[in-house]
């Protein structure tokens, strides 16, 4: 009998079977496993503290009647308020994001923000959906949350399908129920709160991590190579900041495909044609030749940075890399297999729990700005966030060290002490 009741998306596995969700306590468990922790106190850091699944009704201006599923998973508030994204896309479900839920836990304990971790999910295609339609799914889906999230217990910001105008939308909403409240969520247009620095944030926070480590790998960013898959938002400050410094800029690409030049691409320019054609792939200059996103990330490089999708490196591929380091841009773009044939072929991992925190440490200045009600400068934002990174990574270098581990055990095993050690000050667990 037909089904008259939409089913959430089917889940998304990585590969050999395995959700986002256990890839990422399969990484928990290998820093568990140092920490020696036990069965009870494992099983109550990896549980979420909430899971929401919410119908979203729609009549389209077109006519459609749409029935949506909304998601919000609170993983953990040990540390602060639980922070997190709202993603609106067609396969948005229930598994994957509880992983970005519990990445974010994590991701806020290693560059160590006063936060815990959640994360939002629409499943919905936005590009199917008139601005109208997006405002009322906005609307409707923050009627669903208000009661969940707040200033002191959890704050959306923006994540793939969402922006600044969606943020906007969830304040005007939130506050017909609560009174004004921009710190609800982060990522907001500045005239609304926002703050200064927030869109070239992720890509900042991923070069300072490149420019403080590269040295301890033998790598001169100055005479550097650096390839980077997913020319969006995260990709081109990257690369921008990168180039800035000096590395030479040899590929990029986007859904579409990439573009190499042995000579290096000017960001900017690259830009530009993305703004003006839809993609990199229209980029012409002397030299520059096509390649396609599989022989981006086997290129010989110093630095490759993929700020792209979930799993972009598995085991079928990983083989081929041939990066002396990977700075992951995008939310878990390597698979726990990938990350073992990586491991044995020495190259190094920046994980994404430290390498694209830069995003969320911005949007954690956001919420402070708005909570003091005093907007800073965009120097100072750029400065604190040089601050928190570089900080950041001499904490990892040291765990790293004392637990003579790679940087993703090493990022796993600071963050689980930093959650342990609050929720037992709490006297949670
Ligand atoms: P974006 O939508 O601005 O850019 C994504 C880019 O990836 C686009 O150029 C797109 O064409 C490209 N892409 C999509 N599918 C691809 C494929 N199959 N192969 C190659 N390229 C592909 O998104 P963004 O904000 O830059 O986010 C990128 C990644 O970084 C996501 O995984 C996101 O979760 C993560 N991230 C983003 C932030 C942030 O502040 N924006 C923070 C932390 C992590």
């Amino acid at each position: 009998m037909a089904r008259d009741v939409p089913e959430p998306a089917a889940t998304f596995h990585l590969e050999d079977g395995i959700t986002p969700f256990e890839a990422v306590n399969l990484l928990f468990r290998g820093a568990a496993d140092r920490l020696g922790l036990g069965e009870g106190e494992r099983i109550a850091l990896q549980t979420p503290y909430r899971d929401l699944m919410v119908k979203i009704p729609l009549r389209t201006e077109d006519g459609r009647i749409l029935t949506i599923r909304g998601y919000r998973v609170q993983h953990d508030n040990s540390r602060g308020p639980m922070k997190g994204g709202i993603r609106y896309h067609p396969e948005a479900d229930l598994e994957e994001v509880r992983a970005l839920a519990s990445l974010m836990t994590w991701k806020t304990a290693v560059v160590d923000l006063p936060y815990g971790g959640a994360k939002g999910g629409v499943q919905c295609d936005p590009r199917e959906l008139s601005a109208l339609d997006l405002e009322r799914l906005t609307r409707r889906f923050t009627q669903r949350l208000e009661g969940f999230i707040g200033t002191h217990e959890d704050i959306p910001g923006p994540d793939m399908g969402t922006g600044a105008e969606v943020m906007a939308w969830m304040v005007d909403e939130y506050s017909k129920f609560h009174g004004h409240t921009p710190a609800v969520v982060t990522g907001k247009p500045v005239p609304l709160g926002g703050s200064y620095g927030r869109e070239s944030a992720t890509g900042r926070g991923l070069f300072f991590a490149v420019e403080r480590s590269a040295p301890d790998f033998g790598i001169d960013l100055a005479s550097s190579t650096v390839a980077v898959q997913g020319f969006g938002n995260v990709g081109y400050w990257a690369a921008r900041f990168l180039a800035e410094a000096g590395a030479r800029i040899v590929a990029v690409s986007d859904v579409r495909g990439g573009i190499h030049r042995a000579d290096g691409l000017d960001p900017d320019a690259v830009q530009e044609t993305v703004r003006r054609e839809g993609s990199v792939v229209a980029f012409e200059a002397d030299g520059v030749r096509q390649v396609d996103n599989e022989e981006l990330l086997a290129l010989e490089v110093d630095v490759l940075v993929p700020a792209a999708l979930g799993g972009a490196i598995h085991k079928g591929n990983a083989g081929d890399v041939r990066a002396r380091l990977i700075a992951e841009g995008a939310n878990h773009p390597t698979t726990p297999a990938a990350d073992e044939i990586l491991r044995g072929r020495d190259v190094v991992v920046l994980p994404d729990i430290f390498a694209n925190a830069g995003g969320v440490t911005v949007s954690y200045f956001e919420w402070v700005q708005n909570l003091q009600q005093f907007r800073w400068d965009g120097e100072r934002v750029d400065r604190e966030l040089a601050q928190t990174m570089r900080r950041a990574y001499e904490d990892l270098r040291r765990v790293t060290e004392e637990h003579e581990t790679d940087l993703r055990t090493g990022a796993f095993i600071l963050a689980i002490e930093r959650v342990l050690q609050a929720s037992r000050l709490r006297g949670l667990r």
